[in-house]
């Protein structure tokens, strides 16, 4: 490793604030969670001789995985997928729980000494670019002191997730106010939350109201799933027993790298089914949750979306327990629309009534790409949601801004992942180059489409705010590793679409 990588860069770089100078690294990652820290591995991995600071809102690494923590919080996808490509994960559960999962990102960036190079407590609230200067100012507030501080960078890099961090999704329910029972958003558990013996009503139907209904049920008096419409549901074993099997016979790397090609393609396979065949998997998906529930159970109603498998993301049920839960009578689903919030509980359209000491309104996720950070370039302000995103990495006509944004219907990481890679690739090609910038300026006849093709509601509702993708290369979207495996890995940097150039150069031009 690079000795300027060795040293702490507490005492190399101080935080600069009012006047002072402001200090310098090539590259700005912002955020320090799976996407933050595997992208700092990466840097250092390729490109040992580039400084860099992570810039982290909160006060600890995870991100996701540390901000969390309902009940039973757990991933939905197989950790040979979620997992970093560079680090195998090396426990038996394949669907991993949050704690484990933030053991396994934390102690990745404490070996590879990442720690040192991340600046807690600083959100950032702006970004400006200068292309005369070839670099980004990038002003954080700390959250301790409320002091605005400055650095610059060659290189902004945003890791910041795709949600809004202070709050929760939460429809606007009539009489909401009126309800006299504990109101809890999963974003944000309260520590001291006694449930025992308590009436619990969870609103959603998603990944999150799936997890948490089977675990507050193995203690609470009663458990209500309030769903608006159902949800596709498959069950599959928290352990996968081929990964099992291999890890004890082969080493960890090579049987962590069989496994999750495995899953890759498995999962694309699946993928691909249910987008040419959808009556097929949705008949094999109703048969899976119909094997597992009471005989005569309602699944037309509870189980049955309207909506064809993969139009929205699916729901793992690991071992069963949301089926088992429901079959042992400790949890009940309930399909119907809130008329409104009383103070007893719940009323729905239909005049049915339920009773609730606590209700959890698992409602979803605000969508924000990029944080809430205001971005100049060469002091015109930049509104994302107009451009065309280039590669799933870079916006049209913004230099030096790549940033992370995992599948929708594959685990973040696979592409979080390849991202780093060819971001790592592009400023080795640049250096070699002589470049000082990076810019793929949009074609006028790019037909525009949306960013994600997800009915789901928190898609639907981000829209606005989310950059478009274009018809075709390289600003299509393929949410499909193989083929971002080959354009992100093997695909040329110099596509004859981005445009690398140098200060001096542009300076010359434009004089
Ligand atoms: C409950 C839940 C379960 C999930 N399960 C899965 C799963 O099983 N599989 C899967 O593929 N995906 C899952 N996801 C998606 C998940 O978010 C990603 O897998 C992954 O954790 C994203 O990592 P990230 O580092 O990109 O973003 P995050 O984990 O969101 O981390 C972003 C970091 O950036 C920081 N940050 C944000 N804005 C700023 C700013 N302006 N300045 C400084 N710091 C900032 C935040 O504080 C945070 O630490 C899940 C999401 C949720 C909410």
């Amino acid at each position: 490793m690079d000795s300027r990588l060795q040293q702490p860069i507490d005492t190399e770089i101080e935080t600069a604030s009012g006047g002072g100078p402001v200090p310098h690294v090539d590259v700005i990652l912002v955020g320090a969670g799976l996407s933050g820290i595997g992208a700092a591995w990466h840097l250092q991995d390729r490109c040992p001789d580039r400084t860099y600071l992570i810039l982290e809102g909160r006060e600890a690494i995870g991100g996701t995985w540390d901000l969390f923590r309902y009940p039973g919080i757990r991933s939905d996808s197989d950790m040979y997928t979620l997992g970093f490509s560079f680090r195998p994960w090396r426990e038996a559960k394949a669907i991993a729980d949050g704690p484990s999962i933030l053991s396994y990102v934390r102690d990745t960036a404490r070996e590879a000494e990442i720690n040192r190079n991340i600046r807690f407590r600083h959100h950032v609230k702006r970004a400006d670019w200068s292309s005369a200067e070839a670099r980004w100012t990038v002003e954080a507030e700390r959250t301790d002191s409320g002091e605005r501080v400055r650095f610059t960078c060659n290189w902004l890099h945003m890791c910041s997730g795709y949600y809004n961090y202070a709050e929760g999704y939460l429809p606007d329910f009539p009489a909401m106010d009126s309800f006299q029972g504990r109101l809890i958003h999963p974003q944000f558990w309260p520590e001291d939350l006694d449930y025992t013996g308590k009436k619990v009503v969870v609103i959603g139907s998603g990944a999150t109201a799936v997890t948490i209904v089977p675990e507050m049920a193995k203690d609470a008096g009663h458990v209500v799933m309030l769903q608006r419409s159902p949800t596709y549901m498959v069950s599959r074993p928290s352990e996968d027993g081929i990964a099992n099997w291999l890890r004890k016979r082969l080493p960890a790397k090579l049987a962590y790298d069989i496994v999750r090609w495995k899953n890759v393609l498995l999962q694309l396979f699946f993928f691909q089914l249910a987008r040419k065949r959808p009556e097929k998997v949705k008949e094999k998906i109703l048969e899976g949750v119909r094997d597992l529930l009471p005989p005569g159970y309602d699944i037309a109603t509870h189980f049955t979306p309207r909506y064809n498998p993969w139009d929205q993301r699916l729901c793992l049920v690991p071992d069963a327990d949301m089926f088992e839960a429901i079959t042992k009578g400790s949890a009940e689903i309930v399909t119907g629309e809130i008329e409104s919030f009383t103070p007893a509980g719940l009323l729905l359209k239909d005049g049915r009534t339920l009773d609730a000491d606590i209700v959890v309104t698992a409602t979803g996720l605000k969508l924000q790409l990029l944080s809430d950070v205001a971005f100049t370039v060469d002091g015109e302000a930049h509104n994302l949601s107009k451009a065309l995103t280039y590669r799933g990495m870079m916006f049209s006509d913004v230099p030096n801004l790549s940033y992370s944004f995992g599948y929708t219907n594959a685990s973040w990481t696979l592409k979080a992942d390849l991202t780093s890679a060819y971001l790592c690739r592009m400023l080795n090609h640049m250096k070699t180059k002589g470049a000082d910038m990076a810019m793929d300026s949009r074609e006028p006849d790019v037909e525009e489409i949306p960013f994600l093709d997800f009915t789901s509601g928190y898609v639907k509702r981000a829209l606005d705010i989310l950059p478009k993708q274009g018809a075709r290369k390289p600003w299509k979207l393929h949410q499909n590793y193989a083929l971002d495996l080959a354009s992100l890995r093997y695909g040329k940097i110099e596509d004859g679409v981005i445009e690398f150039s140098r200060a001096s150069v542009r300076a010359k031009e434009a004089a």
